[in-house]
């Protein structure tokens, strides 16, 4: 188990948007996070690499890093929290005015102070993963769409995240950029990356993942093997999900 979450709640105001989850990510797994919109997906992505503070919940990493938001986290603990996990947004969220290279680099330069010519062997290395060496010096209003998704990509993996996270990583995308994001994302699948991904992409989510959560109204309705929940859910809400977007 790479990370162990019980108990995660979130409002924001009067409206409560996780309502006690429990969740487990195995390392080497792909899960996959369903749920109609609004249904608190992209909050809880959020909670798992400190972009939000969590109300309430205990995480607790395979390293023995522990984590209690019940009581506040300090500055040193949310930065080892920001560090476990590497974000990948749906709208991309480029520098516009940084390099494809540029932005990959960032992270690890200016937030990790890493070796600065280590970290621009490495960054080359992942644009070239995600097949866009040749467009390395290129800024983002020069590449496609899928293009910047897979910068995204590559800069998400830049900080050597034990976890990867996904947001929706096609759902910006025109259909015909949809296949070369998703090709990446199976890649580090098969290399056994640990992910948790956001999509409503049926059939990707059904090759990919060793594990589907269900969510609707702040909660997990139903969590199970691909097969299972995609295939043949138990719950009312999952299949009424599934109808719509089929
Ligand atoms: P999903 O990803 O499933 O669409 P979200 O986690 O984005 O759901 O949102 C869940 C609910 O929380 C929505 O009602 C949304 O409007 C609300 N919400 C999300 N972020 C904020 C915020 N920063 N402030 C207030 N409400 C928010």
């Amino acid at each position: 188990m790479l990370l162990s979450i019980k108990g995660l709640a979130k409002s924001f105001g009067d409206l409560e948007v996780l309502k006690n989850i429990d969740v487990e990510i195995e390392k080497g797994k792909v899960l996959s996070i369903m749920g109609p919109s609004g249904s608190g997906k992209t909050t809880m992505l959020r909670c798992l690499n400190g972009l939000e503070q969590p109300d309430k919940g205990i995480f607790t990493f395979d390293d023995g890093l522990t984590l209690n938001f019940e009581n506040k986290i300090n500055k040193q603990e949310a930065l080892k929290l920001r560090r476990k996990a590497g974000m990948v947004f749906q709208s991309y969220n480029l520098f516009p005015h940084k390099t494809a290279l540029e932005n990959v680099t960032e992270g690890p330069i200016i937030v990790q102070k890493r070796n600065k010519n280590e970290v621009n062997q490495m960054a080359e290395g992942l644009l070239e993963k995600v097949g866009l060496k040749d467009k390395m010096h290129l800024y983002p209003h020069q590449l496609s769409g899928g293009q910047q998704q897979r910068v995204g990509i590559a800069r998400a993996l830049a900080i050597e995240p034990d976890l990867m996270l996904f947001d929706e990583p096609t759902s910006a995308l025109d259909p015909e950029l949809i296949g070369e994001v998703l090709t990446v994302i199976r890649d580090l699948a098969k290399e056994n990356w640990t992910m948790a991904i956001v999509t409503h992409e049926v059939q990707f989510a059904s090759q990919v993942s060793d594990e589907v959560i269900f969510m609707d109204d702040g909660y997990i309705v139903e969590q199970g093997p691909p097969e299972e929940i995609l295939k043949a859910p138990k719950e009312k809400r999952t299949q009424q999900f599934l109808d719509r977007i089929l």
